[in-house]
């Protein structure tokens, strides 16, 4: 770790930031690239409010919260790359996949929803900076268990779904599991290759449980309870990621 890494990871970090903001506001609503339009009134402004977070010209909408929690983590997570490097990645690898799930966690969070121009962008990426390290064919099986191993969990959570719902003769909305979930799975798999894509589809299963349970006593605790919520999973496939990553790292 040397001072320069860690004064460019900040630097990357700040950009990357920028990125995440700017494309997590125009892909859901657009789903394409765009000139930085802003969100409530809908006209062209400026970079000025993703750098440096200046309010919009036209209507005054200022950025949110979410536009300052991204600029100053972005910083914080590059520069903690730098600190506690990810060898198995590499330095510039790293930060590409730190602001790829950065971009996936927000929008998931907002949206509840894992666009597919996005995991296709994770693909690519696990198929260019993967298979140098693990070879073509661990990449591609684990990037294939990944997508079945979840698709067969969309299926069964479908099927749980319907049971329920047919047992107490109402309509659920709800679905249990996104299929974004499936293809994030799939692009985790590239990236975790064979068989660690195993361990981190049960890791991020049973981070999600233990924070589901949780929620569901802050629930029923303030008498709010309400079956069948689903649960964004991608920020748990993400999260598990980044605990295998450094755990792999530890061991070797
Ligand atoms: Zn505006």
């Amino acid at each position: 770790m040397s001072m320069y890494t860690i004064l460019l990871n900040l630097l990357l970090g700040w950009i990357g930031a920028i990125l995440v903001n700017y494309l997590a506001d125009v892909l859901p609503v657009y789903r394409k690239f765009t000139k930085p339009k802003c969100i409530a009134c809908g006209e062209e402004f400026s970079w000025k409010f993703y750098i440096l977070l200046v309010p919009c010209s036209h209507c005054g909408n200022k950025p949110s919260p979410r536009h300052i929690f991204v600029l100053i983590l972005g910083p914080v997570f590059g520069g903690l790359l730098a600190i506690f490097p990810l060898e198995s990645l590499g330095n510039y690898s790293a930060l590409l996949w730190l602001i790829y799930f950065s971009l996936v966690t927000v929008i998931d969070l907002e949206q509840r929803l894992i666009l597919h121009p996005v995991s296709l962008a994770g693909v690519i990426l696990g198929m260019v900076f993967r298979i140098s390290n693990h070879g073509i064919w661990n990449t591609i099986l684990g990037g294939a268990a990944g997508f079945s191993i979840m698709l067969i969990l969309y299926f069964l959570g479908d099927l749980f779904v319907r049971v329920m719902s047919r047992s107490r003769g109402e309509e659920i909305e709800e679905i249990a599991l996104g299929f974004g979930d499936v293809n994030l799975a799939g692009v985790i798999g590239l990236l975790l290759g064979w068989p660690g894509i195993i361990a981190g589809i049960l890791l991020a299963i049973l981070l999600g449980g233990v924070v589901s349970g949780i929620y569901l006593v802050l629930q029923v605790l303030r008498k709010k309870y309400q079956a069948y919520q689903a649960l964004p999973y991608g920020p748990f496939l993400v999260l598990s990621v980044v605990v295998l990553l450094y755990l792999s790292h530890l061991v070797k």
